[in-house]
């Protein structure tokens, strides 16, 4: 499609009608449509308003589809969109004549027309005005009716004095709008499991803060540019990321000289948890998210996560816990997360690691092994010494 094809110039927008049920529906539109303003504000996007049901963008000129659609395609909480002409009133002939005139060269084998009534009182049935308009194009064009599978689908908007039409239709992202959820705390590394976790809390409507524990100076910064490439991916979903960078190097030394080397990892573990619980109060965050998953390495047992656990009383969340590697892998590339995830850097987890790690840990043992180490210290000096990055999209916005 590239530039905007003049005459159809606004996009409709589709929530999921189920999703959004219930005595929060108007603040979910509320906010989807809010979501929606901020995020599409440069790219040509005069006006958006909720309308009957779905959510209406009105674009001006310079308005790139292909561009626009990008992005609609990564805003949580919308379940189709598509590029949308208008007629005023509700005449049939005169849709079918704007439908022909927009159609442009496009030859498909065959075709339907799919027509939603927003208003009932409208006097055809959808049936009927399929019917109608349908027959119509059909009479211009020849073209081979078929309602099962058609290579093309015109959808008809029937709205109250109004009708809006469009041309195909194209997933999105699904989830419920970016914020109704509240806010969680999200371990984010550089690998390939915790940006899908990350992702997978963001559709479900969370504000997702990321902390990053990183080994700098002792390593590169390339874990920091990593998880700020991620954290920018992610912005375009959620408005605006705070991602606090913790330096976890001399932690993971003190850990060292005290603590036999099977419980070095749960010990890292317990402390991240413990400085992520701070961070979490601290932002008012409800949950802490993690992208552990049962079994993967042998630091995550159920043994050990119950040990990793006892230190928070928040809720820690694990949305992949369930989930082969291949899996995630394939969210991983799907959300766009991969091909940074696999760029080398030096993980603070590497530096420091024991070969054969303890994989089913106690409490009690893991507390003794820990009993040396000037614990509260350790975590309010990483608190005061954490940088904190705020990004936003649009990137201008305050
Ligand atoms: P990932 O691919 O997400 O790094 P992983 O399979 O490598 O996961 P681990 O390295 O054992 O697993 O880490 C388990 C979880 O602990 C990660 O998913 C992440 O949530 C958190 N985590 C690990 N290292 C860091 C880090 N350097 N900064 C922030 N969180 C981390
Ligand atoms: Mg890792």
């Amino acid at each position: 499609m590239g530039q905007l094809n003049t005459s159809m110039k606004s996009a409709i927008v589709h929530y999921h009608e189920i999703a959004l049920k219930g005595g929060n529906r108007p603040w979910f539109i509320a906010r989807l449509v809010r979501n929606l303003r901020a995020l599409t504000a440069e790219l040509g996007v005069t006006r958006v308003r909720a309308l009957m049901g779905r959510i209406k963008l009105e674009l001006d000129p310079t308005a790139e589809w292909e561009t626009l659609a990008e992005q609609l395609r990564l805003v949580f909480g919308i379940a189709n969109f598509a590029q949308a002409g208008h007629v005023l009133g509700v005449d049939l002939d005169k849709v079918a004549d704007a439908v022909l005139a927009d159609l442009g060269d496009r030859q498909p084998g065959s075709f339907r027309v799919s027509a939603r009534r927003a208003d009932k009182r409208y006097p055809l049935t959808s049936p009927q005005i399929e019917r109608e308009v349908g027959g119509r194009i059909k009479q211009a064009k020849g073209w081979t009716v078929n309602l099962s599978a058609p290579d093309l689908t015109v959808h008809l908007e029937m709205l109250t004095d109004e009708v809006y039409y469009s041309f195909g239709k194209q997933r999105g992202a699904g989830g419920l709008p970016s914020g109704v959820s509240g806010r969680v705390v999200c371990l984010l590394s550089g690998g390939i499991d915790s940006p899908v976790a990350a992702y997978r809390m963001m559709k479900r409507g969370c504000q997702v803060h990321f902390i990053h524990f990183h080994s700098y100076p002792i390593l590169s910064k390339a874990s920091q540019d990593k998880v700020r490439e991620i954290a920018r991916l992610f912005t375009r979903s959620q408005l605006r990321s705070r991602l606090t960078m913790v330096a976890f190097g001399e932690i993971q030394r003190q850990v060292v000289l005290t603590v036999p080397p099977p419980l070095r990892v749960i010990i890292y573990r317990r402390l991240m948890l413990r400085i992520a619980d701070r961070l979490a109060h601290n932002t008012r965050a409800r949950a802490v998210v993690t992208g552990e998953v049962v079994g993967q390495v042998a630091s995550q047992t159920l043994e050990n996560l119950a040990v990793i656990n006892a230190v928070t009383r928040l809720p820690v969340l694990r949305p992949l816990v369930g989930h082969d590697k291949n899996e995630i892998t394939d969210e991983a590339r799907s959300i766009g997360t991969y091909p940074i995830s696999i760029i080398p850097d030096q993980d603070c987890c590497q530096l420091f690691t024991p070969k054969h790690p303890a994989t089913r840990a106690t409490v009690v043992e893991t507390e003794a092994a820990e009993a040396a180490l000037p614990i509260d210290e350790i975590v309010e000096s990483a608190i005061a010494e954490a940088l904190v990055e705020h990004l936003n999209f649009p990137a201008k916005r305050p």
